[in-house]
Order: C-alpha cells, then sequence, then structure tokens
C-alpha cells in the first residue's frame, strides 16, 4: 500500500467511512496519516493531589476510597459520586449519567483520572475525568472528531494505516541531515503516537520543517517560472517627465520603488513584484508613474481596484495626473452600460485607451488587449494567484505589481507572496500630521459628538464608523441606516450628514463619495466600507463605535482614512469591553502608528486565520506548521529552499524525486 491508495482500500475503512473521510478531504491513506492529532492526553505525566493546580488538566493515579454514591437531580440527571485518593490526599469525583463507567468501577482499585480539578483546598473535585486502568500509559492522540467519525476510529485507522503503508519521504537526506531531522516514518509515528515527549518534539520540528520547506520550494519554483522573456520591454525612463506632472514632490521612497520597478521593466523579463506600504504612504501615485511609463514606451497597463469606490477614485486621480500628456485612462467596472462597457472594451482591443483602470470586470473574458504591459493589483488579500493570473494572460508575460493596502508582517508576505520580489514604501509624503488616537467608553458619546461638530464648524470634515452589531448583512444595513437617521435628526441637526455603506448600487455610493470629496457632505456615517483606500485630506476626525468588534490591522486601515493632509487628525475609539484582551489591543492602536508592528500584533494575537479574515485569501491551510511561532524555520527554509534550487533547479535528482512530486501537487494547488 502506499501513500497514494484510495482510503477505502484500508483495511477497516470499507465504503461507509470512505465516503465520511473523503468528505473531510481525505482521499488517500496518505492524507490520512497527515491527519495530525488535535491535542493529546498525557498519560503518562502523572501529577500528586495536593502539587495538582487548579483549573488545568492533571493526570492522577489514585485508589477509589468510599462506595460509589448514585444520586437522582430533579431533572432527571444520574450523577456518580465517590472519593478517590493517592498518597499526598484525596479529591471528590462526579461522573454524570455515565452509567457503564460507573459499573466498571471498583472500590479499592487504582485508576488513572484525567480532567481539571475545582472545589476548595479542603475538598478538591473534578467532574466528569476521564478515567482509564492504572496500566494504560502512554501518550493519547486526539484527532477532529464528527458525529459519525469517533478519534477512537480515527485513531485505529492511522494505526493500521503506519503499519502498512509506505511512504516515501519528501526531505532529500541531506536536508535532513543538514538541519538534524527525523525521518518520515519516525516522524509519522511519533506525531500520532508519541512514547515521550521529546520524541514528540522531533516528529513535530521535522514535520513543520517539511511543510514550510516544500510551501518554499514550490513558490520559488512558481517565482522561477516567472523568468520568462517579457512582451514588454521598457526602453525610454520617463519617470522624470512624469514627476513634472505632479504638484508635490515625491518621497525618496516612492522614487527609489519606482526606480526598483523601472529596473525590473528594463531587464527583459517580467517583473512581479509587491509593493508593501503603509496606509498613506502614497502607494497610488507610484503606480499612476509606471502606468505612465509603460504608456510612454507604447504599451498598455491594467490597475485592478478591490471595489468600485477605490477604482473610481484611482481613475480620477490617474486622469488628473496624465492630463495633457496624451495618454488616455479609461474606467471599466461592473456598473456601467451594456454600451459603455461594449465602447471601454473596443477602445481597449484597438490600443486607443492606454491604462485602464477596474474591477473585477477586467477579468471576463471578452476584455481583450492590444498589448498590456502592465498588470497591477491594488488589494487587500482580496485577489488570489490564480485571479492575478487571469489578468496577466491577457497579455504576452506582461509585468506584474502587487499592491498590498495592508502591511502584513515578513512572514506571512513570504507565503502569501512567495512569488514576488517585495519592495517597501517606508516613509510618508511630508507635512503629514500625526493622528492622536484616544480610547473612550460609551459614556463619553455626547462629548464626543460635542468634539466632532467643533472640527466641523471650523470646515473639516469626519467620519463615523457604525456600529457593528450583526454579522447579517441586511441587519447591518437597518442598523446603519437607524444610526444615521438618529445623529440626523438628533445631535447633528443642522449638519449635512451622509450614508454610506456596502448594499448601496455603486451609482449611490458615487453620489456620497462625490459629495463628500466636494465638501457638500460633512460627515460621513458608513459601515467598514471606507476602509479600503479612500482619500478626502480634508477629513480629520474619526469616530469607530464597538472598535472591539474590529482587528487591529482594519482599526489602523480605517484610521488611515484621516491624517491625509495638512490638518492634525483625531481618532475616538468607543468601545465598553473591559476583557484586558480587547484593553491590551486598543493599547496597542493607539500607542502605535506602524501598519508592519501593528500587522505583526494582530497576527500574534489572532492567528493567520483570523489575521486574514477568511479561507480564501489564498493562503494555504497549515496542518502543523505556525507561521508565527515557527518563523524561524520559515526564514531558514526559505533559504534552504532557494540553495536546493540552484543546484538542482528541475529537482531532477533521484533524491529529489518525491519532493518533485510533492512540489508539483502543492504547485497545482497554489496556482
Ligand atoms: P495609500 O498608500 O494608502 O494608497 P494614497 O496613494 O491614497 O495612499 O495617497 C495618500 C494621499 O497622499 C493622496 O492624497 C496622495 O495624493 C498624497 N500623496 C502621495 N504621495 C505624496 C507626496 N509625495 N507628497 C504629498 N502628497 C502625496
Ligand atoms: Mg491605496
Amino acid at each position: 500500500m502506499t501513500a497514494n491508495t484510495d482510503i477505502q482500500f484500508l483495511k477497516g475503512v470499507g465504503l461507509k467511512r470512505a465516503e465520511i473521510l473523503k468528505s473531510k478531504g481525505i482521499d488517500t491513506v496518505g492524507a490520512l496519516l497527515r491527519l495530525y492529532p488535535r491535542k493529546y492526553l498525557d498519560w503518562t505525566n502523572i501529577t500528586l493531589v495536593k502539587n495538582a493546580p487548579f483549573f488545568e488538566n492533571v493526570c492522577l493515579k489514585a485508589k477509589i476510597v468510599t462506595p460509589i454514591e448514585t444520586v437522582e437531580t430533579r431533572r432527571g440527571i444520574t450523577i456518580y459520586k465517590f472519593l478517590a485518593e493517592d498518597a499526598s490526599g484525596r479529591f471528590s469525583v462526579s461522573l454524570f449519567n455515565q452509567v457503564y463507567l460507573a459499573n466498571r468501577l471498583n472500590l479499592g482499585s487504582e485508576y488513572l483520572f484525567y480532567g481539571k480539578l475545582d472545589g476548595s483546598f479542603v475538598l478538591r473535585q473534578m467532574s466528569s475525568p476521564i478515567i482509564k486502568e492504572v496500566n494504560f500509559g502512554g501518550i493519547e492522540p486526539i484527532y477532529p472528531s464528527s458525529k459519525n467519525m469517533t478519534s477512537k476510529t480515527i485513531e485505529k485507522l492511522i494505526k493500521t494505516a503506519l503499519s502498512v503503508a509506505e511512504i516515501p519521504d519528501v526531505l532529500p537526506e541531506s536536508i535532513r541531515k543538514e538541519n538534524g531531522l527525523c525521518d518520515i516514518k519516525y516522524a509519522l509515528e511519533n506525531i500520532h503516537f508519541p512514547k515521550t515527549k521529546e520524541s514528540f518534539e522531533r516528529a513535530k520540528k521535522r514535520l513543520v520543517f517539511e511543510e514550510l520547506f516544500c510551501l518554499q520550494v514550490a513558490l520559488s519554483v512558481i517565482k522561477l517560472k516567472n523568468h520568462k522573456q517579457s512582451g514588454c520591454i521598457i526602453k525610454n525612463n520617463v519617470f522624470e517627465e512624469f514627476q513634472k506632472c505632479l504638484s508635490f514632490e515625491l518621497t525618496n521612497a516612492q522614487k527609489r520603488v519606482v526606480l526598483e520597478c523601472i529596473g525590473d521593466m528594463q531587464s527583459g523579463r517580467p517583473m512581479s513584484r509587491l509593493i508593501q506600504g503603509d496606509v498613506g504612504s502614497g502607494k497610488t501615485v507610484v503606480a499612476a508613474a509606471l502606468c505612465f511609463v509603460t504608456a510612454k514606451n507604447g504599451y498598455q497597463s491594467a490597475l485592478m481596484a478591490p471595489t468600485e469606490i477605490l477604482a473610481e477614485q484611482h481613475y480620477k486621480t490617474l486622469s488628473r495626473i496624465t492630463e495633457n500628456t496624451g495618454i488616455k485612462c479609461g474606467l471599466l467596472t461592473g456598473s456601467l452600460t451594456k454600451k459603455q462597457k461594449t465602447d471601454i472594451k473596443e477602445k481597449l482591443k484597438n490600443g486607443e485607451i492606454d491604462v485602464i483602470i477596474g474591477t473585477h470586470a477586467l477579468l471576463v473574458s471578452d476584455v481583450e488587449f492590444s498589448n498590456l504591459g502592465l498588470v497591477i493589483t491594488d488589494e487587500q488579500h482580496r485577489f488570489g494567484v490564480a485571479q492575478r493570473g487571469k489578468l496577466e494572460n491577457k497579455g504576452v508575460n506582461p509585468h506584474k505589481l502587487v499592491m498590498s493596502a495592508t502591511p502584513i508582517p515578513q512572514t506571512l508576505s513570504y507565503i502569501l507572496y512567495g512569488d514576488l520580489d517585495i519592495s517597501i514604501i517606508d516613509e510618508y509624503p511630508k507635512g503629514r500630521q500625526k493622528i492622536d488616537t484616544y480610547s473612550v467608553d460609551s459614556s463619553y458619546r455626547t462629548r464626543i459628538y460635542n468634539y466632532i461638530k467643533k472640527f466641523l464648524n471650523d470646515g473639516r470634515q469626519g467620519y463615523i464608523v457604525c456600529p457593528l452589531v450583526e454579522e447579517n448583512e441586511e441587519l447591518q444595513l437597518t442598523s446603519a441606516n437607524e444610526y444615521y437617521q438618529k445623529l440626523k435628526n438628533g445631535e447633528f441637526k443642522g449638519y449635512s450628514l451622509g450614508l454610506l455603506h456596502g448594499k448601496m448600487t455603486p451609482r449611490e455610493k458615487e453620489a456620497v463619495m462625490t459629495g463628500f470629496a466636494k465638501g457638500e457632505i460633512q460627515l460621513l456615517i458608513a459601515t467598514t466600507v471606507i476602509e479600503v483606500g479612500i482619500d478626502v485630506p480634508n477629513a480629520v476626525v474619526m469616530l469607530i463605535e464597538n472598535a472591539e468588534r474590529f482587528g487591529l490591522s482594519q482599526l489602523h486601515q480605517l484610521r488611515g482614512r484621516i491624517g491625509r493632509g495638512e490638518y492634525k487628525s483625531d481618532c475616538i475609539l468607543i468601545s465598553d469591553s473591559d476583557s484586558p484582551d480587547t484593553q491590551k489591543r486598543l493599547e496597542v492602536i493607539k500607542n502605535s502608528s506602524d501598519g508592519f508592528k501593528i500587522a505583526d500584533y494582530d497576527l500574534e494575537l489572532r492567528g493567520p486565520g483570523d489575521f486574514l479574515g477568511n479561507r480564501q485569501s489564498g493562503i494555504p491551510q497549515m496542518r502543523i506548521a505556525d507561521i508565527f511561532a515557527d518563523k524561524k524555520v520559515l526564514l531558514d527554509t526559505k533559504k534552504q529552499a532557494k540553495q536546493l534550487l540552484q543546484s538542482d533547479p528541475q529537482l531532477k535528482l533521484s533524491e529529489n524525486k518525491h519532493l518533485r512530486q510533492e512540489v508539483i501537487d502543492l504547485y497545482t494547488k497554489l496556482k
């Protein structure tokens, strides 16, 4: 039996269980072996009753010293109670409705009890412990179980699989030696059934390394594949000319990043680059510079944004900058009329439009280019590798640039964007005002409203981010509406207010945003739709309701809507949560304005899944590695993957045979 054998043919599986396993994505024997335990019960680490901490899982070895007493509660629950003791002390045990277990236990016999102690020091007590015979010993794996498949069943199947399956080792021996890692057989045996803590650690170390290493090799392969001949070579570096179109001087960081990109675009190979820059660092103008250079060299560019509002804003910015330069910009979004779309597509195809800005609408198959040279995506983890690829395929190996709207920790960028080179804009435009951030509870609300009015009276503008009541969009909408009505007819009567939420049609949003940008709307009540990239420098105050509901990076991103001009800005967070965790998070956002640092905290506090918001974020699910805790391994594997590919770029050597297969599998998943 091999790792690829269909799970159905493993002894003890059969059709029905095969179906259950397959529904969990476990199709093969190999996949079953890669279903690692969720946790372990350590039956070897026995604590004395006297020393056992409260409220933590402990394993006690104790003798039953009183007969089992049965108590019926009025609600019909049967409780079995008895005392047990070891040499150091005694504790009381309660079992609920577990008649089968209760009947098996004998007065005077010794057992192992696994569970949490509570009660008092006079009489400790343990409710519903797991109980085993004293000779049980060992570390017991607990698997993610479901109604129709228990952890025990999975355990048995894995035991069988371990004894019959030949599992190839994807790590070449040289790599294992160099890093002091055990082989795959030992690793799998000990991740499932560790004999000791040490053997578990050895197994885990190897599997974490393997997971990250294979990923890094796969990402590097993608990167190497990108090194084809580009269909667009920049000959005229017209960056100087571009800068003359601007009303401000670019920051050194912006200049450096533009030059890095132009360097790539002159090289003959397609650029694959990620620009990371904190909110407000000025990424759009960098994109504009590259579109300009591309157009002046006779090629088209496409700039794809995650929302219509943002696409429209970019369109305006680029149109303004390229006015009187002979460059023609176009906008393509879902909400254009059919006729408008046809017209734009026609112009794209015959080369009349040099720079097209749009949303997903750009990905549609009938959008064709005459000679696409540069593809830029302004994203917030919103476009996966596959989607980006769709746009790139509309040209002959065009240059590609990804702009990450949220700073992400280095470790994550290595995984999400491992196939890209990275440039960082680490400087803000001159004259930026610091944003002061305060965090208060809702008893301050009226005072804060008055504070906001002062700004409005001075001619400035502001945002209020609505309370986040429900996940449900309909209810969100109702509550945003109600909140808006309440402010409009109450506290902010006489001021001009606008409402912006995700359910509005693009045209309605556009109308509100235009009103806000022109200053006709003084105070914008909004849901998190304003999170992405909106730029109104006169807006200088922001109130965020229910701040505890937001991730740190999201708060930072929201806050980035203010402090964009010459005026000092204030951000006020309202939260009634007194959980220490929330307090800690709000403290971080209050004291730091560095998006990278905040992102690092966020990742640490919430873990990568939550950090990115959802599954479809493009990040591969990690089976065992934790990209935060295993940061060092991640960096090591990146280096080693590169070295390996330098010495054996095609993974043709026989010792790399199994790795090659694994990488091909991963590659197809990532692409
Ligand atoms: P982000 O990096 O968050 O996308 P934007 O590109 O929206 O930032 O830029 C934020 C604001 O800063 C815009 O109003 C833009 O015109 C302005 N800006 C960008 N670069 C400079 C600069 N070098 N000097 C002055 N203002 C700039
Ligand atoms: Mg932006």
